[in-house]
């Protein structure tokens, strides 16, 4: 199966499929400054960070990521960019292609929370996949967290987070109202990074609790 080419399932929000970025902005509601060529959106570095303008709850995402090539480059300055679930938690986009045992930094970690439980990356230039199940914070009338987030992670396939559980917002959050929506952004962090195919679908928060269907 080419899971590179996943096809969304038909209750998908489809987020980017290959035309505009008419539903994007920046952080602060401007018009996306990415470019979007032969099908794919490109990162034009220092325009910015970009977020939908549909929010989530709970949900599940698929998305497609392509780091560059710069072997001069090392650590962060690697073909960094992010994912960041509802604005507010970095998987972190990076080349870290070859590491033996990468960090809390590297690709595929939620940034400086949770390394990966393996490296799962492809060699830079070529696409990689990320599928996400998140479960948002549950929070009390008085604003207080009940259950932390919990996701899961799969890099091309293979899990690197399985359900952790996050302690909080990670670093340059869009906000830290978690018991809120929140979009999915994408980080400018200075670099060529491409993604296209950016799907998710929203997941109702809990099933019925009757036993017999109804
Ligand atoms: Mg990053």
């Amino acid at each position: 199966m080419d899971t590179y080419q996943a096809t969304p399932p038909s209750n998908a929000v489809m987020l980017f499929g290959g035309k505009d970025v008419s539903d994007w902005t920046t952080r602060d509601g401007q018009p996306a400054g990415w470019k979007v060529e032969d099908g794919i959106l490109h990162v034009v570095p220092r325009t910015g960070d970009i977020m939908s303008t549909e929010r989530f709850t709970d949900f599940f995402l698929h998305l497609e990521f392509r780091c560059p090539d710069m072997p001069e480059a090392v650590g962060q300055a690697k073909g960094n960019s992010g994912v960041f679930l509802q604005g507010r938690y970095e998987i972190q986009v990076l080349d870290s292609y070859g590491l033996d045992i990468p960090g809390k930094g590297d690709c595929g970690a939620i940034y400086d929370q949770f390394a990966p439980l393996v490296n799962a990356c492809n060699p830079p230039m070529e696409w990689q996949t990320y599928d996400v199940i998140f479960r948002a914070a549950r929070v009390n009338d008085a604003g207080s967290v009940q259950e932390p987030v919990r996701l899961t992670v799969l890099q091309n396939g293979l899990v690197i987070q399985n359900n952790v559980q996050l302690p909080g917002v990670t670093g340059a959050a869009l906000d830290e109202q978690v018991g809120e929506p929140g979009p999915l952004l994408l980080q400018d962090h200075g670099d060529l990074v491409c993604y296209r195919n950016i799907w998710a679908v929203h997941l109702p928060l809990e099933g019925s609790d009757t036993y017999e269907p109804r």
